[in-house]
């Protein structure tokens, strides 16, 4: 299984997962648990994964400015 990892901010492409146990040590790393990753996986027709997640950039500007959580979208 396949997983592309996509920040769900600004849908930046953060990286590309091709093995299953890579996924499950890069959440150990991000201290989520096995069954928080399962939730966060989105399944496209083509067979492919998609993981959202929030990169670097997107933490920053939400640490510095936490009323943007309340808006999904906003862009850099
Ligand atoms: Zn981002």
């Amino acid at each position: 299984m396949a997983v592309s990892i996509q920040c769900k901010y600004c849908r930046q492409s953060i990286g590309y997962i091709d093995d299953e146990r890579h996924i499950t040590s890069y959440f150990e790393q991000e201290e989520h648990s096995s069954s928080e990753w399962m939730e966060l996986l989105e399944h496209k027709s083509n067979g492919e994964y998609i993981m959202k997640l929030t990169c670097e950039y997107c933490e920053d500007t939400l640490a510095q400015n936490p009323e943007l959580h309340e808006n999904d979208h906003f862009i850099h």
